[in-house]
């Protein structure tokens, strides 16, 4: 077991098992040994969409213009971007926003949400050169005073996800446990009351799970009310499911291939896939429309993609065959472009989104 695998061993001997939202949690965001406080994720273990193609984060930027204009322009928007990375897909949106929006930008504030401080140094320098930029760790901690214009792109499948299981008992929580010296997975000896999970979910065959995420439908809702209240859109994209199954889609990954959960402990990344049903009605409850989700192939086909891809070809013919594979990873259905899903988010009575 690594050093973070000891520490978390000696947590649940003294406070007993976590849920696999704690373990989570720790795993990514624990100061010392957390893959994203500690180390390195993106391109050491898995590479994102705006790191395939400068187009995905251009077509972001004339996303946000073109919604903003929709919404008659408003005075001082605030863009913001959770979990930005490595600052790649604000730097191609804002050179795309320059380029045909400069009066957006003109009263623009542009917030990037980023809890680890490595990353956040990062984004630093991709940004550098573009004024009013500020960073927070969490999206509460800014206040909801202009219209918001949110981009999050594979942020919420970070946020930790608590599992429970149909046993003969009812729903059990799976927690992890110590088990001859190893992290291993249990479920909770006693079921919870069945009345907190969806109605639906009550006919689960035993094995079967229920996966939730409580902090990514806080958020939802909380960006929405935002939203409903200050105007603006938001634009959500991430690996997820439409309507959730019995199965469980806690994920590992290392050096770009699937790795144990448990085994080596803030050295992979952990994920979960998002719940785009639940994640939709939390916007709606938030008091926000939800529009989509939308696989992302289509999404992005819809923003003018192709055209994207042809001009970039045009400018840069010697590296034709090499962005036509990127753009082609992106919409293809058999590669991201169907695993990937668009949700938007808007006003109850702004006109519809660009690209659903
Ligand atoms: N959007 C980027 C990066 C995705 S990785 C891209 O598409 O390339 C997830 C990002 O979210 C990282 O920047 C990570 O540090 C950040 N992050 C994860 N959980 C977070 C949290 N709870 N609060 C703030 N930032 C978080």
């Amino acid at each position: 077991m690594n050093t973070l695998g000891h520490r978390i061993a000696e947590l649940i001997g003294a406070e007993g098992p976590l849920s696999v939202a704690q373990f989570m949690s720790l795993c990514l965001y624990d100061p010392e040994g957390g893959a994203y406080a500690a180390g390195e994720p993106i391109g050491q273990h898995f590479i994102t969409a705006p790191e395939i193609s400068q187009a995905y984060g251009e077509l972001a930027g004339l996303w946000v213009a073109q919604t903003w204009l929709d919404q008659g322009r408003p005075d001082r928007p605030r863009l913001m971007e959770l979990g930005p990375g490595r600052g790649t897909l604000m730097a191609d949106a804002l050179r795309a926003l320059k380029v045909v929006m400069p009066d957006f930008l003109d009263g623009a504030e542009i917030v990037l949400i980023e809890s680890s401080p490595g990353l956040q140094r990062r984004q630093e320098t991709a940004l550098a050169g573009h004024d009013r930029v500020r960073w927070h760790k969490h999206f509460g901690d800014v206040p909801a005073d202009r219209p918001l214009f949110l981009i999050a792109n594979e942020f919420f499948d970070c946020l930790p996800v608590r599992q429970f299981v149909k046993t003969e008992k009812g729903w059990c929580e799976r927690m992890v446990i110590v088990r001859e010296g190893k992290l291993a997975f249990a479920v909770a000896p006693a079921a919870i009351d069945p009345s907190l999970l969806p109605p639906d979910r009550v006919e689960a065959p035993e094995g079967g799970f229920y996966e939730v995420s409580p902090a990514s439908l806080a958020l939802a809702a909380e960006i929405a009310a935002t939203i409903a209240a200050c105007g603006g859109g938001g634009l959500i994209i991430d690996y997820g499911y439409d309507g959730p199954g019995y199965g469980e889609t806690l994920q590992a990954v290392a050096g770009h291939a699937y790795a144990d959960v448990l085994v080596d402990p803030g050295k992979v990344d952990v994920s979960a896939h998002v719940d785009f049903v639940a994640l939709t009605r939390a916007v709606r409850a938030g008091g926000a429309a939800a529009h989509g989700p939308v696989p992302q192939g289509r999404f992005l086909q819809a923003l003018g993609m192709a055209a994207r891809a042809e001009r970039l070809i045009a400018a840069n013919p010697g590296q034709a065959d090499a962005i036509a594979a990127a753009i082609d990873r992106l919409v293809n259905p058999d590669k991201m472009g169907s695993l990937f899903r668009a949700l938007g988010v808007a006003p109850k009575n702004a006109p519809p989104l660009p690209g659903f």
